[in-house]
Protein backbone atom coordinates (compact mmCIF):
# COMPACT_ATOMS: atom_id res chain seq x y z
CA UNK A 1 0.00 0.00 0.00
CA UNK A 2 1.83 3.07 -1.02
CA UNK A 3 2.15 6.07 1.61
CA UNK A 4 0.30 9.22 1.92
CA UNK A 5 3.03 12.29 0.86
CA UNK A 6 3.58 14.93 3.30
CA UNK A 7 1.07 17.24 0.25
CA UNK A 8 -1.74 14.76 0.94
CA UNK A 9 -1.80 14.48 4.51
CA UNK A 10 -1.77 18.08 4.62
CA UNK A 11 -4.87 18.59 2.73
CA UNK A 12 -6.80 15.42 4.60
CA UNK A 13 -5.66 17.58 7.95
CA UNK A 14 -7.35 20.84 6.18
CA UNK A 15 -10.81 18.72 4.77
CA UNK A 16 -10.50 17.15 8.31
CA UNK A 17 -10.85 20.23 10.27
CA UNK A 18 -13.08 21.95 7.91
CA UNK A 19 -15.22 18.99 7.82
CA UNK A 20 -15.82 19.48 12.00
CA UNK A 21 -17.43 22.40 11.32
CA UNK A 22 -20.57 21.18 9.11
CA UNK A 23 -23.45 19.29 10.22
CA UNK A 24 -23.23 15.55 10.75
CA UNK A 25 -25.52 15.05 7.51
CA UNK A 26 -22.64 16.47 5.29
CA UNK A 27 -19.94 15.41 7.26
CA UNK A 28 -19.25 11.74 6.35
CA UNK A 29 -18.96 12.92 2.59
CA UNK A 30 -16.64 16.10 3.06
CA UNK A 31 -14.33 14.02 5.13
CA UNK A 32 -13.64 11.62 2.41
CA UNK A 33 -13.48 14.10 -0.40
CA UNK A 34 -16.90 13.76 -1.57
CA UNK A 35 -15.83 9.92 -2.36
CA UNK A 36 -16.05 7.25 -0.07
CA UNK A 37 -18.79 6.95 2.57
CA UNK A 38 -16.85 5.42 5.06
CA UNK A 39 -13.10 7.23 6.22
CA UNK A 40 -11.38 4.29 6.31
CA UNK A 41 -11.98 3.17 3.04
CA UNK A 42 -9.82 3.68 -0.68
CA UNK A 43 -11.67 4.59 -3.31
CA UNK A 44 -11.24 2.23 -6.31
CA UNK A 45 -14.29 3.10 -8.51
CA UNK A 46 -16.26 0.11 -10.29
CA UNK A 47 -17.11 0.80 -13.69
CA UNK A 48 -21.04 2.69 -13.59
CA UNK A 49 -21.47 -0.35 -16.48
CA UNK A 50 -21.85 -2.69 -13.51
CA UNK A 51 -23.92 -0.62 -11.14
CA UNK A 52 -27.07 1.34 -11.02
CA UNK A 53 -27.00 4.37 -10.16
CA UNK A 54 -29.83 5.55 -7.67
CA UNK A 55 -30.29 7.87 -4.67
CA UNK A 56 -30.74 5.38 -1.68
CA UNK A 57 -32.17 5.91 0.96
CA UNK A 58 -34.94 8.25 -0.71
CA UNK A 59 -34.98 5.51 -3.72
CA UNK A 60 -35.25 2.21 -1.71
CA UNK A 61 -34.46 1.79 1.45
CA UNK A 62 -31.54 0.35 2.63
CA UNK A 63 -32.09 -2.48 6.04
CA UNK A 64 -29.85 -5.26 4.74
CA UNK A 65 -25.54 -6.15 4.68
CA UNK A 66 -24.53 -8.96 2.48
CA UNK A 67 -21.57 -10.21 3.01
CA UNK A 68 -19.56 -12.54 0.65
CA UNK A 69 -16.04 -14.14 -0.09
CA UNK A 70 -14.50 -13.12 -3.26
CA UNK A 71 -13.09 -16.39 -4.70
CA UNK A 72 -10.62 -14.31 -5.88
CA UNK A 73 -7.54 -11.96 -4.84
CA UNK A 74 -8.43 -8.52 -3.62
CA UNK A 75 -6.92 -6.99 -6.76
CA UNK A 76 -8.21 -9.18 -9.07
CA UNK A 77 -11.37 -8.10 -7.67
CA UNK A 78 -11.02 -4.37 -7.67
CA UNK A 79 -9.81 -5.35 -11.43
CA UNK A 80 -13.19 -7.28 -12.37
CA UNK A 81 -15.19 -4.15 -10.67
CA UNK A 82 -13.66 -1.57 -12.94
CA UNK A 83 -14.13 -3.90 -15.87
CA UNK A 84 -17.26 -2.99 -17.88
CA UNK A 85 -18.16 -6.25 -19.55
CA UNK A 86 -18.07 -7.94 -15.84
CA UNK A 87 -21.77 -6.40 -14.86
CA UNK A 88 -20.95 -7.56 -11.30
CA UNK A 89 -19.90 -4.95 -8.27
CA UNK A 90 -19.97 -5.04 -4.40
CA UNK A 91 -19.57 -1.33 -2.26
CA UNK A 92 -16.73 -2.66 -0.45
CA UNK A 93 -13.63 -5.21 -0.61
CA UNK A 94 -11.86 -5.91 2.36
CA UNK A 95 -8.32 -7.47 1.77
CA UNK A 96 -7.22 -10.26 3.96
CA UNK A 97 -3.52 -9.38 4.68
CA UNK A 98 -4.12 -6.60 6.64
CA UNK A 99 -7.61 -5.14 6.26
CA UNK A 100 -6.84 -2.37 3.76
CA UNK A 101 -10.86 -1.50 2.46
CA UNK A 102 -11.58 -0.49 -0.95
CA UNK A 103 -14.84 1.01 -1.71
CA UNK A 104 -15.94 0.51 -5.44
CA UNK A 105 -19.17 2.52 -5.55
CA UNK A 106 -20.99 4.90 -3.71
CA UNK A 107 -23.92 3.29 -0.73
CA UNK A 108 -26.43 5.57 -2.03
CA UNK A 109 -26.52 3.50 -5.68
CA UNK A 110 -27.29 -0.20 -5.98
CA UNK A 111 -24.09 -2.55 -6.77
CA UNK A 112 -25.04 -5.54 -8.64
CA UNK A 113 -23.68 -8.80 -5.86
CA UNK A 114 -26.88 -10.45 -4.52
CA UNK A 115 -27.89 -11.99 -7.76
CA UNK A 116 -31.57 -10.85 -6.58
CA UNK A 117 -32.51 -7.01 -7.53
CA UNK A 118 -34.95 -7.00 -4.56
CA UNK A 119 -31.66 -7.62 -2.40
CA UNK A 120 -29.76 -5.69 -4.26
CA UNK A 121 -31.80 -2.31 -4.01
CA UNK A 122 -31.87 -2.81 0.00
CA UNK A 123 -28.81 -3.63 1.17
CA UNK A 124 -24.75 -3.08 1.07
CA UNK A 125 -22.10 -5.33 -0.34
CA UNK A 126 -19.38 -6.38 1.52
CA UNK A 127 -16.50 -8.90 -0.22
CA UNK A 128 -14.02 -10.46 1.83
CA UNK A 129 -10.87 -11.62 0.15
CA UNK A 130 -10.49 -15.24 0.41
CA UNK A 131 -11.76 -18.91 -0.55
CA UNK A 132 -14.94 -20.23 1.28
CA UNK A 133 -12.64 -23.47 1.84
CA UNK A 134 -9.05 -21.84 2.37
CA UNK A 135 -10.03 -20.76 6.55
CA UNK A 136 -6.66 -19.21 6.58
CA UNK A 137 -7.56 -16.21 4.37
CA UNK A 138 -10.17 -15.20 7.47
CA UNK A 139 -7.39 -13.15 9.16
CA UNK A 140 -8.42 -11.38 12.55
CA UNK A 141 -7.28 -8.30 10.86
CA UNK A 142 -10.20 -8.66 8.04
CA UNK A 143 -12.70 -9.75 10.70
CA UNK A 144 -11.83 -6.66 12.68
CA UNK A 145 -11.71 -4.17 10.16
CA UNK A 146 -14.98 -5.87 8.25
CA UNK A 147 -16.85 -5.88 11.35
CA UNK A 148 -16.07 -2.24 12.34
CA UNK A 149 -17.48 -1.45 8.66
CA UNK A 150 -20.39 -3.29 8.73
CA UNK A 151 -20.82 -1.33 12.18
CA UNK A 152 -20.60 2.00 10.68
CA UNK A 153 -22.93 0.94 7.33
CA UNK A 154 -25.30 0.01 10.03
CA UNK A 155 -24.78 3.19 11.91
CA UNK A 156 -25.47 5.49 8.96
CA UNK A 157 -28.62 3.82 7.58
CA UNK A 158 -30.59 2.28 11.03
CA UNK A 159 -29.60 -1.48 10.27
CA UNK A 160 -30.17 -3.23 13.40
CA UNK A 161 -26.92 -5.55 14.01
CA UNK A 162 -27.89 -8.78 13.74
CA UNK A 163 -28.05 -11.97 12.29
CA UNK A 164 -31.27 -10.74 10.72
CA UNK A 165 -29.53 -7.84 8.64
CA UNK A 166 -26.26 -8.89 7.99
CA UNK A 167 -26.81 -11.79 5.85
CA UNK A 168 -24.33 -14.08 3.96
CA UNK A 169 -24.57 -14.35 0.07
CA UNK A 170 -26.02 -17.91 0.53
CA UNK A 171 -29.04 -16.43 2.29
CA UNK A 172 -30.04 -14.33 -0.31
CA UNK A 173 -33.21 -15.96 -1.77
CA UNK A 174 -32.47 -17.60 -5.22
CA UNK A 175 -28.43 -17.77 -4.67
CA UNK A 176 -26.84 -20.86 -5.67
CA UNK A 177 -24.05 -19.14 -3.87
CA UNK A 178 -22.15 -20.56 -0.73
CA UNK A 179 -20.13 -17.72 0.58
CA UNK A 180 -19.19 -17.14 3.08
CA UNK A 181 -18.89 -20.71 3.78
CA UNK A 182 -18.93 -22.60 7.10
CA UNK A 183 -15.48 -21.47 7.60
CA UNK A 184 -17.19 -18.02 7.96
CA UNK A 185 -17.55 -17.27 11.68
CA UNK A 186 -20.89 -15.74 12.29
CA UNK A 187 -20.92 -15.67 15.93
CA UNK A 188 -17.59 -13.39 16.01
CA UNK A 189 -18.49 -11.69 13.52
CA UNK A 190 -21.89 -9.85 14.92
CA UNK A 191 -19.61 -9.86 18.52
CA UNK A 192 -17.09 -7.87 16.74
CA UNK A 193 -19.90 -5.28 14.86
CA UNK A 194 -21.53 -4.89 18.27
CA UNK A 195 -18.35 -4.64 20.15
CA UNK A 196 -16.82 -1.66 18.15
ZN1 LIG B 1 -21.08 -13.67 -3.00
Amino acid sequence: MPQPDRRSLLQGAAVAAAAALLPASVRAVAASSGETDCPQAAWKPASPSNYTAANRPSSHPVDLVVLHVTQATFGNTVGIFADAAKQVSAHYVVRSADGYIAQCLREKDIGWHAGNWDHNARSIGIEHEGWVDRPAYFTHIMYERSARLTADVCDRHGIPKDRAHIVGHHEVPGSDHTDPGSNWDWDRYIRLVNLV
